[in-house]
């Protein structure tokens, strides 16, 4: 077979994005690619130059790849890592040495850390294991770090928090909130999530029109040393299947993926597709612990993991 050549100046290709026709040098990807996020970023009016932006990284491709990117593109982004104590193979440690590392290369760029077992006594599999019959391990772990991200962003006083979210992420997470007519997360699913309390933070996913092996490559291509095991508990995660499905259905209908994510944001932007309101603002309180918004009386969903034992 031939050698791939660039479609700009006629190189070696290290990546063909057929969606696009477009073959691309490592030197043009690593130009192309930013240039796509801060479409995005500025077409979805998620941040501007002024904003502190607060990037939860979680040593793996997409996340080192979106701080790197907002970092090139002169944006001030800090990092944070959560360390959840999942001791399989060395997940958590492996991961944190790969934020450490990238992060000593970028001075400018500050790194926060917060392990869930030194600071509030359990780990997050420890949690996880003690309310498995009331809830499963990646739904303790999403209210922990989603707690954890708007804490830190408030008490630091980002603008916003960004999450390296891709469109394989997104588009799976869709086909299986319509495979159960998820409609109350069908609202909320949006690529930019403004704050809904003085205490929240926006929340905005710039990779989300970013295929995940354009991420990837860009990853790699930048030589970016990330963490390539998955988390452990992702393995049974339906949203593998998912990426699985889509990636034939891409094979046989190219941008398919795309499509069906992409049409779903814009019937919502049209009104084509509308949905009750979810989380008024005038149902939300403030913990009476941690003084973070919640719709529940008394603790907020976090602050009674810790301490109603079931
Ligand atoms: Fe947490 Fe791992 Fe589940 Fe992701 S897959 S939510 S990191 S436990
Ligand atoms: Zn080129
Ligand atoms: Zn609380």
């Amino acid at each position: 077979m031939p050698a791939m050549k660039c479609s700009l100046c006629g190189e070696l290709a290290v990546i063909n994005m057929r969606r696009h026709k477009l073959r691309l040098c490592a030197p043009h990807f690593l130009d192309w690619f930013p240039k796509q996020v801060l479409l995005s970023v500025q077409k979805l009016e998620m941040f501007t130059p002024r904003d502190r932006l607060l990037v939860a990284v979680s040593g793996g491709k997409d996340s080192l790849a979106l701080w790197d990117v907002l970092l090139r593109l002169g944006y001030q982004a800090d990092g944070l890592y959560i360390h959840l104590g999942i001791p399989d193979n060395g997940y958590s440690d492996d991961s944190l040495r790969h934020v450490q590392a990238f992060a000593a290369t970028r001075p400018d760029a500050h790194l926060h850390v917060v392990d869930v077992a030194a600071t509030y006594g359990e780990s997050v599999p420890q949690v996880g294991r003690r309310r498995h019959r009331a809830q499963k391990m990646c739904s303790v772990c999403g209210l922990i770090k989603r707690h954890l991200m708007n804490q830190i962003a408030f008490d630091g006083g980002y603008a916003v928090i960004a999450t390296g979210h891709n469109l394989d992420d997104e588009a799976a997470t869709l086909l299986g909130n319509a495979l159960h007519w998820e409609t109350d997360y069908m609202a909320r699913q949006s690529p930019v999530m403004p704050a809904t309390h003085p205490k929240m933070t926006r929340k905005v996913k710039p990779l989300a029109r970013m295929y995940e092996r354009e991420s990837a490559a860009y990853a790699l291509v930048r030589g970016i040393d990330y963490i390539e095991d998955e988390c452990p508990y992702s393995v049974d995660a339906k949203s593998i299947l998912y990426k699985r499905l889509f990636n034939d259905i891409e094979e046989r209908s190219l941008g398919a993926k795309a499509q069906f994510y992409l049409q779903f944001l814009q019937a919502k932007r049209d009104g084509r597709m509308t949905f009750p309101v979810v989380d008024p603002v005038h149902l939300l309180r403030e913990c009476d612990r941690c003084g973070q918004p919640t719709s529940a009386p008394g603790l907020c969903a976090f602050c009674r993991l810790w301490s109603h034992p079931s």
